[in-house]
């Protein structure tokens, strides 16, 4: 690994009151001395602020803070230095510009990361889950990505890959005394210890529906046809004029996508061009995007307007849209405008029509009324996809994967047991599923996985 010393500007790009600059390396002490005279770094300790211009030459280019952090009691474990500037871009630029003048380069996204990592000082789960309390927008994300940054998905995995760890030991061993015909591991107690992974592996793989409604937000396809009221009930559920409302139909030609949170769970909203038959070229891209954006959705929220007097088309359409693992809300929409024997009995005939369970609301969104069950209704399908066993939640794609693939090599190794296969497929087969598991906290890695991960954090990090 090389050590060479690396700069970035470590806060965002814009004018703020401050700005930090990091500098992380072997030789992060000589090169920033040469911008800061007022002290001589080499003598101060570790975890300590100086204060001072800080010089290009001469010239005095800012009057910053400094502090000094020295391995390995530092992110990286190297030296590091962090420059408190004056938050202008400008001044940002002038002094990473002086840094690499004294002999420092910039860094490339995620490499203070990968030293971390490369340095032992964090497992690659948490430097993954590091991007991801950075990109945390809402509670839950927040929370689960801190969870997993003190190490939650690595703890339940490592004593489990140790417990195996200690088994591939003993079948080795085995092959070693192969003329021998003995054996050294109890199959029974390694069944038993499989089965434990196996369920283990099962409720993290389970807790990934629910880790991707946090991370990525739940997509809810908003969907009727034109004048259903699509809009309006996006502007009651965001309180903001967003969406154009009009009552000329197919005035919603494009899709909007919009961020709803209820109880610290984002709902990405997607309003839709109205649905119907088409001679308008515009329009028919808006419809043909709606069957897309359902594609796509976890819930369908279906609006009738409940001054309607036949739901054929609605029904015929909502027939059209509906998979096994999309959940449906029907809306009877306009509820203010009718009597309230005409909304009951809408009720009954979608309920006659459609065999697949849903939700049916009624709802004004002009007065306001029932918009909060709907809101309900959508927060208690995120709640529903929570697995109660275990309070590791996997949010990230990469890991679900290794869980997959180290499920199923536990399923081979299982099979090799129980069909009494060769000592030697034995312990190939354990080898692989301790690999797969092994992926997950970086124990197992390879170039391209870590260009992978770390090209996707922002310079400076
Ligand atoms: P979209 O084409 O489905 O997006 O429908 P809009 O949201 O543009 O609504 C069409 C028309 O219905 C507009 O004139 C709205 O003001 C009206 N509208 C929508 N929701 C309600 C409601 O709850 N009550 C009443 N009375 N009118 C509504």
């Amino acid at each position: 690994m090389n050590n060479d010393t690396i700069c970035a500007l470590a806060t965002a790009n814009g004018i703020g009151a401050l700005g930090i600059i990091r500098v992380s390396g072997n030789d992060v002490l000589p090169i920033v001395q040469k911008s800061f005279p007022a002290k001589k770094l080499e003598k101060q300790k570790s975890h300590t602020i100086h204060y001072g211009y800080f010089m290009d030459g001469e010239e005095a280019i800012d009057e910053i803070m400094l502090s000094i952090f020295l391995a390995p009691k530092s992110f990286t474990t190297e030296n590091s230095v962090e420059i408190a500037f004056h938050g202008s871009p400008h001044i940002g630029k002038r002094i990473l510009e002086t840094l690499i003048k004294n002999g420092a380069r910039m860094a490339k996204a995620g490499e203070f990361t990968l030293r971390a990592f490369i340095n032992g000082r964090i497992d690659l789960s948490q430097a993954e889950a590091i991007a991801d309390v950075i990109a945390s927008e809402n509670e839950a994300s927040r929370k689960v990505a801190i969870n997993q940054l003190k190490g939650g998905i690595t703890n339940e995995i490592s004593l489990l890959r140790t417990d195996l760890l200690n088994f591939v030991s003993l079948i080795e061993l085995e092959l070693d005394f192969a003329e021998e015909d003995v054996e050294f591991a109890d199959r029974t107690a390694l069944s038993g210890l499989l089965d434990k992974i196996e369920l283990k592996l099962n409720s993290l793989i389970e807790s990934f529906q629910y880790g991707n409604a946090i991370k990525n937000g739940t997509a809810v396809a908003i969907i009727g046809k034109p004048n259903a009221g699509k809009s309006t009930l996006l502007n009651a559920l965001l309180k903001e004029e967003r969406a154009i409302v009009s009552n000329i139909a197919g005035t919603t030609r494009d899709t909007i996508e919009e961020v709803l949170h209820i109880k610290g769970h984002a709902f990405r909203l997607i309003d839709t061009a109205g649905l119907r038959d088409t001679v308008d070229e515009i329009e028919a891209i808006g419809v043909k995007k709606a069957k897309e954006k359902v594609e796509n959705a976890n819930i369908l929220v279906y609006l009738t307007d409940a001054a309607t007097e036949s739901f054929s088309e609605d029904i015929e359409m909502i027939q059209s849209l509906l998979r096994e693992d999309l959940k449906l809300i029907i809306c009877a929409t306009k509820i203010d405008e009718v009597t309230p024997t005409k909304y009951e009995g809408v009720e009954d005939i979608f309920r006659n029509a459609i065999t697949q369970e849903f939700d049916f609301i009624k709802i004004s969104a002009v007065e306001n009324q029932n918009i909060q069950d709907l809101k309900n209704e959508l927060s208690s399908y995120v709640e529903h996809l929570k697995t109660e066993e275990s309070n590791v939640v996997i949010t990230n794609q990469r890991h679900f994967e290794a869980l997959r693939k180290s499920l199923d090599a536990v399923h081979q190794v299982k099979e090799a047991i129980t069909f009494r296969i060769s000592t030697e497929l034995l312990a190939y087969e354990l080898r692989n599923a301790l690999e797969h598991l092994g992926t997950i906290s970086g124990e197992v890695t390879n170039d391209e996985i870590l260009g992978n991960i770390f090209s996707k954090f922002c310079i400076g990090k």
